[in-house]
């Protein structure tokens, strides 16, 4: 067997102990003689499983009491719709605009409500955050939203915007527990757990507890309602368990590392070796302006469409994998999310220094 350094953005790479874990338990689970894939979601077992990893990431992010964690399905893209359905009384919200993720959001917001997009930064292919401490935000938006991290474009913001008492909800997907948090400036947390967390097929909502009503959109399906789910724990239906599952493993894992405050140092140490080479190498250049850097996802560029694509390739066959950059933007992508080794990094930038050598 031998394992790849694997740089997707997503579905991504995981904590290889939490993948043997996995492996271990997969034909007889802790003694029930079934695999947690067999199990059924009302089983003793699987409500250990659920309501742990629930404890688990309430004290990994020190969520308080009067806010619900939910397990959801249908990817962040769902959250885009489920947002404006369960958070519009005034048919209003303010959207910031830092890139695909948040532009899709607006977009799907816009069929139920008046969308206002108070910030953008396009001008510049989204390659900053716009400044968010005075906006004009709307006088009776239901909500102020942003993409808190832009996986495609690799930027993060961070410092959060002045909403002005506004309810702020964010789409961490590619930053989730990467770094402590505090959730009380938050009305809504939310993400897809195949970046930092987890299995494609899991969204995780941390949701404050007022924001959860029976005072929906008309129409609103029972399954997009938030207070199906909180009402009956995440097991409304059946959720995806062995998701769940991998979920709570990783967050064990968190824990272990130290927590979220050991996971940011870890991501630092590991963002600096990339973009410390990115800021004086010849061949090579950083595509996001540096107070903007995203720890977990970074693009660069040669200039040259060729070589990005030599680059590539030639990585690939180094075992460095996943290195194409979003089809929206070219060039390369590193995605080097908590489970990413520091080792990864550095073979990484061993890597981009040969290919330095030999094509400039
Ligand atoms: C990947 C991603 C999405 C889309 O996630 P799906 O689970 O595929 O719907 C949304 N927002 C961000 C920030 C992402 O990185």
């Amino acid at each position: 067997m031998s394992r790849v350094y694997n740089f997707s953005a997503g579905p991504a790479v995981l904590p290889e102990e939490v993948l043997k874990e996995a492996a271990a338990e997969m034909l007889d689970y802790k003694g029930t003689g079934m695999s947690v894939m067999e199990m059924s979601h009302r089983s003793k077992a699987f409500e250990e499983i659920i309501t742990t990893a629930e404890q688990d990431i309430r004290d990994l992010m020190g969520i308080p009491d009067n806010y619900k964690v939910l397990f959801l399905q249908g990817g962040a893209s769902q959250q885009f719709a489920m947002i404006p359905m369960n958070l519009m009384k005034n048919r209003v919200a303010d959207y910031i605009i830092t890139g695909q993720w948040a532009k899709k959001a607006a977009k799907e917001a816009e069929k139920y409500g008046k969308v206002n997009r108070i910030a953008s930064s396009e001008d510049k292919t989204f390659s900053y955050i716009p400044d968010c401490s005075d906006l004009p935000v709307s006088e009776d938006a239901d909500y102020v939203y942003i993409c808190e991290n832009n996986t495609i474009y690799g930027t993060k913001f961070k410092e959060l915007p002045n909403t002005k008492g506004k309810t702020l909800v964010a789409d961490v997907s590619s930053c989730f527990l990467s770094e402590p948090v505090d959730v009380t400036k938050y009305g809504v947390i939310y993400g897809g757990v195949q970046k930092n967390i987890g299995p494609a097929g899991v969204v995780i909502v941390i949701i404050r507890e007022d924001l959860i009503t029976e005072d929906v959109l008309p129409g609103t399906p029972t399954m997009l309602t938030y207070k199906t789910h909180a009402d009956a724990k995440s097991l409304y239906n059946t959720p995806p368990a062995y998701g769940i599952y991998i979920c709570g493993k990783v967050f064990k894992w968190i824990k272990a590392q130290g927590g979220l405050a050991a996971m940011k140092e870890r991501n630092e140490k590991k963002a600096k070796v990339l973009y410390d080479f990115l800021d004086q190498s010849k061949l090579f250049k950083g595509t996001v302006v540096p107070k903007d850097r995203s720890l977990m996802n970074v693009p660069f560029v040669t200039g040259n469409a060729d070589l990005d694509a030599k680059f590539v390739k030639e990585a690939k066959e180094a075992g460095l994998e996943n290195l194409k950059g979003h089809r929206t933007v070219g060039g390369m992508r590193a995605s080097i999310y908590n489970a990413m080794p520091y080792e990864g990094v550095v073979a990484l930038v061993d890597f981009m220094k040969k290919f330095e050598e030999e094509n400039l």
